[in-house]
């Protein structure tokens, strides 16, 4: 049976857009994602938020990111604007100690659409995570984008063979 659908919107926190590890790709998506949230009549909104604590473990691959109560962790504001339940998240997978499984069961919602940063790796994650809790998974391509652009493509190619993903086009979505 086909259950109810929700878009996530993976970590458009300004560290990944115009902070740290910023990019001009990283600004496009971002455009791009608020042209399809802005036409979306009824797919609920989900957004995540990487957050971490100071001193985190993840420090020592990345170095400082998305520290909570700094302006790198804040949503962009184009993304800000729109009505959505948000994740903060330690972790590349958002499904990881969060209550977006549980959010998600209580909307109804188990087709998901899945876009963001960086495709390599908190977005492939969440795949993963929603993978082994059995949803329904598309990433929307065109609003994805890998802090290294070199990991991209590789990122999409494993997701489609590895979880069974749909891979679709933001201008597809008609919901
Ligand atoms: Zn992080």
């Amino acid at each position: 049976m086909k259950g109810n659908s929700a878009i996530i919107v993976v970590d458009l926190v300004h560290d990944f857009v115009d902070g740290k590890f910023g990019s001009e790709e990283a600004k496009s998506v971002v455009k791009r994602t608020r042209d399809l949230l802005s036409k979306r009549r009824e797919l609920p909104l989900i957004v995540t938020r990487d957050y971490h604590m100071p001193n985190d473990p993840e420090f020592a691959i990345w170095g400082e990111h998305c520290l909570q109560g700094t302006v790198g962790s804040e949503l962009v504001p184009e993304i800000a604007e729109f009505e959505s339940h948000v994740i903060t998240k330690r972790h590349y997978d958002a499904f990881y100690d969060s209550d977006l499984d549980g959010y998600l069961s209580a909307i109804g919602a188990n087709d998901i659409y899945i876009c963001g940063i960086s495709t390599d790796i908190c977005v492939r994650h969440t795949v993963a995570g929603a993978f082994f809790r059995n949803y329904s998974i598309s990433v929307i391509e065109d609003l994805c984008a890998a802090i290294d652009p070199n990991h991209h493509a590789a990122a999409i190619k494993e997701m489609k063979s590895l979880y069974g993903v749909k891979l679709v086009k933001s201008g597809e979505l008609k919901q």
